[in-house]
């Protein structure tokens, strides 16, 4: 999921407002941000034959990802923010639970993997499942924007923005 974790950071931003969007967009990307550093630094190879992610990626890690994260924003924003940034990056592991390369192990090593069995589903498939998601989110994030107010102008933008991501992404 690339375009969802852009949505789920908005949907999130309408849930408390106060959080920078920036911080909920980096925060729905942590693990993808982590994925990147370990694999350049070896330990979580890309290859498809030995692709590795448990520590990025596993259960346990993203829920300590999230609480390190959150702590970053307890002392100068405050518990709430702090919050919907923690529950930004678990996000990240809810979006990537149903369809990933690899099924999402419990945590790093474990045996228990949690899958729905779809790891192989075809590219296209994975990309109306996405669409699918990414417009459930876009339409909270909307449909509470507009609750609080939120300029429909930049509500209209940015959905338009994370379709766009969406479409580039055609297989
Ligand atoms: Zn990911």
């Amino acid at each position: 999921m690339f375009a969802a974790h852009f949505a789920a950071a908005l949907a999130i931003k309408t849930r408390e407002p106060r959080a920078p969007v920036t911080a909920l967009v980096i925060g729905a990307f942590v693990p993808d941000i982590i994925w990147v550093a370990l694999a350049v630094a070896g330990v979580e190879p890309a290859a498809k034959a030995t692709f590795f992610d448990d520590w990025s990626h596993s259960l346990c890690m993203v829920a300590l990802w999230a609480a390190l994260y959150a702590a970053c924003f307890v002392a100068s924003r405050g518990w709430p923010v702090a919050i919907a940034a923690g529950a930004a990056v678990l996000s990240h592991f809810v979006l990537d639970f149903p369809i990933h390369p690899k099924p999402l192990a419990l945590f790093p090593y474990s045996r228990v993997r949690l899958s729905l069995g779809l790891s192989n589903v075809p590219a296209m498939t994975y990309w109306y499942v996405q669409m699918a998601v990414v417009l459930a989110l876009l339409a909270v994030y909307a449909w509470q924007g507009a609750r609080l107010r939120v300029p429909a102008s930049r509500l209209t933008q940015s959905c338009a923005m994370v379709l766009a991501l969406h479409l580039v992404m055609l297989p």
